[in-house]
């Protein structure tokens, strides 16, 4: 539809637009730019990343774009409030673009500097434009050296994948506040070995078994790993070297594995727990659609339980074995 991508044009010029004029406003506001040099974020990853600051009035977009408040609607970086008043959505925040792979600037993320906001992040509104679930934070930096070493990093937050870059880890990109999906998986491409790096918090552990379902739909190796001391990469390299990182990789768990034990140390307590999980497990073997895997992750149940996931005469598809 050459109307639909003409309008699909508008939109990111304009979102274009109102990123230079984050950057402006960034370069006005003293305490924004002290808040980046204090997370030690220096100026040409600010400018590498686009960076840029929302200041605090509600009017600034408003009034900068007066013809385009329909589109800024849209856009989701103007909204209107109950008395039908429209007022900018980020404020006080610092402004990270989102690009999508060819490099368009498709939405933002908003970093709320003032303490009070309930949502530390922000980001913009879901539409045809900016799918979360479809992106992945920097992946038009990092494309070619993911491509080049065959390998990808996937992170949990902005700050983290800008460290990352910074320690020469070029093919570092981040979920966008959702899980790994096959569309991320398909972006990555199937040649890459992928490293699911999580906040060694809760969220993080929480955020790991989430995404350990998606094995179930791709067939990418997919490894995970867990930051010590809870710390999340932006702060483990303020105290860590690349070599250090880069052990943890090499110790990093298949994915498959680690739900499989994460299950387990969770339902040890007695023999109604330990039943309970490994029918649980036996369901996350029985959606894997690769039969080797299946099989793999089969015995691999079986040799950690001691128990035959599937009971005798069963493979791990659920259908009997042929006899001889
Ligand atoms: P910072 O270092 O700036 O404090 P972070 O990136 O370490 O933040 P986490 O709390 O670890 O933030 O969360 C990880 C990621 O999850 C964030 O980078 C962001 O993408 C997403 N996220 C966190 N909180 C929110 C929120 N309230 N709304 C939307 N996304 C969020
Ligand atoms: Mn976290
Ligand atoms: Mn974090
Ligand atoms: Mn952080």
């Amino acid at each position: 539809e050459p109307r639909e991508d003409s309008r699909r044009e508008n939109l990111l010029t304009l979102n274009r637009r109102v990123l230079l004029s984050f950057r402006n406003q960034l370069g006005k506001n003293a305490r924004a730019r002290q808040y980046l040099e204090s997370r030690l974020i220096p100026g040409q990853l600010i400018d590498e990343f686009g960076l840029g600051y929302a200041d605090g009035r509600e009017y600034s977009l408003l009034e900068l774009f007066e013809e385009n408040h329909d589109d800024l609607l849209e856009l989701g970086l103007i909204a209107s409030g109950e008395d039908k008043r429209l007022y900018d959505r980020f404020r006080q925040r610092v402004m990270f673009p989102i690009w999508d792979a060819a490099g368009g600037v498709v939405g933002f993320a908003g970093r709320d500097l003032s303490g009070k906001s309930p949502a530390k992040y922000m980001n913009s509104p879901e539409s045809g434009l900016f799918e979360k679930k479809k992106l992945l934070y920097a992946y038009h930096i990092a494309k070619a050296s993911i491509r080049k070493k065959r390998r990808a990093i996937v992170v949990e937050g902005y700050f983290d994948v800008i460290r990352a870059h910074q320690q020469g880890l070029t093919e570092t990109v981040a979920v966008m506040g959702t899980s790994l999906s096959t569309y991320h998986a398909r972006l990555l491409g199937q040649q890459t070995d992928v490293y699911v790096v999580f906040d060694g918090d809760e969220a993080g552990l929480r955020a790991a078994l989430r995404t350990s379902e998606l094995l179930t739909q791709s067939d990418l190796a997919l490894r995970v790993v867990f930051l010590p001391d809870g710390h999340d990469p932006d702060t483990y390299f303020q105290r860590h070297r690349v070599e250090q990182f880069e052990e943890l990789l090499s110790q990093a768990r298949d994915v498959g594995e680690f739900r499989i034990d994460r299950l387990l140390e969770s339902s040890s307590g007695d023999v109604t727990q330990l039943s309970q999980a490994v029918r649980e497990l036996r369901e996350f073997i029985n959606r894997i659609p690769d039969s080797i895997r299946r099989q793999a992750y089969a015995n691999y149940l079986r040799e950690r339980t001691q128990i035959d996931p599937f009971g005798s005469g069963q493979s791990p598809s659920g259908r009997s074995r042929m006899r001889p």
